[in-house]
């Protein structure tokens, strides 16, 4: 008996998953790709709030996967990019209401320049008043793959810098500029020193989670909260591909997958999925496939368990 309930716990340890959410846009009917109403908001609050999760903040969760810790299965960290005013305008009411604390990862060109759209500075710094921590979206929002290393380093030296001195706040997260990254970028982010990166790929979190490459599944229009709350980590090694092909031609898709597992689903953006055969835990599948879109998903699922590799054209 002793022995079965160890193994419970230890199963329940392996397979302690978080959850990471991502808004950007609330209530604003001109963008309903990126966008979430109100009423879809509170009823995602409300799944939440009936289902035993604790939406915790973000740091907490990053606290375990420092550790090396199990991640609690019910946490559930809130996260918004960009800082548009239609979220003190249409959500942070709801927010409030629920007692939920929140991340809001600014984009610091449009706070500066008062871009129409946007929270000016004050408008941020008032945020911190309520249940608000506020962290680096990058200087200019800009497609970072294609970027040079110096252009890199003075966007975020410039954004950094200004995001210091209007908040008076040294951010300890960054986000990716529409979760596009390759490893340049992802070097030159660590190089400014924080202690996590997150990504827009959908998924889940757990002690074994890469801390400079965390998954967030964004909650835009209409969506499923209860699926995306089901998913769970599928701990995958990539090989191939690596990064964004010079000839935009994936010729292979090769990963090795710690599972039992002898058939996995896979995902290429514009191709869609197809099943892949996995032999002694390793996936290698010849797609040659042209990719259309600048921004390539790869993702690997077993049942629920997913794995994302990200490629942005360089
Ligand atoms: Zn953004």
């Amino acid at each position: 008996m002793r022995f079965f309930l160890l193994l419970c716990v230890s199963a329940l340890y392996l397979f302690a998953n978080a959850h990471i959410f991502l808004y950007h846009r609330f209530g604003d009917e001109r963008y309903p790709s990126t966008s979430v109403s109100e009423s879809e908001l509170r009823k995602q609050f409300g799944y939440l709030k009936d289902n035993g999760y604790e939406v915790v903040p973000l740091e907490r969760i990053v606290a375990k996967i420092n550790a090396g810790e199990h991640v609690p299965e019910h946490w559930v960290a809130l996260t918004i990019d960009d800082g548009y005013k239609s979220f003190s305008q249409n959500g942070l009411e709801v927010f409030k209401e629920f007692g939920y604390p929140f991340t809001m990862f600014v984009y610091v060109e449009a706070a500066e320049k008062k871009y129409p759209d946007f929270m000016d500075w004050d408008e941020l710094k008032a945020l911190t008043q309520s249940g608000g921590t506020l962290e680096f979206h990058s200087y200019s929002h800009s497609h970072t793959a294609k970027f040079d290393e110096q252009k890199l380093k003075e966007d975020f030296e410039k954004g950094l810098k200004l995001f210091k001195k209007h908040l008076d706040i040294t951010p300890k997260y960054f986000s990716y500029p529409y979760g596009e990254f390759n490893e340049n970028v992802k070097n030159i982010a660590l190089s400014f020193g924080f202690d996590a990166i997150f990504n827009q790929n959908s998924g889940a979190v757990d002690a074994k989670s890469n801390i400079y490459d965390l998954d967030r599944s964004a909650l835009v229009g209409v969506s499923d909260i209860k699926k995306l709350l089901e998913q769970k980590t599928l701990q995958a090694e990539w090989l191939a591909p690596i990064s964004f092909p010079t000839n935009g031609i994936l010729n292979k898709v090769s990963a090795k997958i710690t599972t039992n597992a002898t058939k996995a689903k896979l995902y290429v953006t514009d191709m869609g999925w197809r099943d892949v055969t996995i032999n002694g835990g390793v996936i290698d599948e010849e797609i040659n496939y042209k990719l259309t879109n600048e921004r390539t998903r790869v993702i690997l699922k077993i049942g629920n368990q997913i794995s994302t590799k990200m490629l942005a054209k360089e």
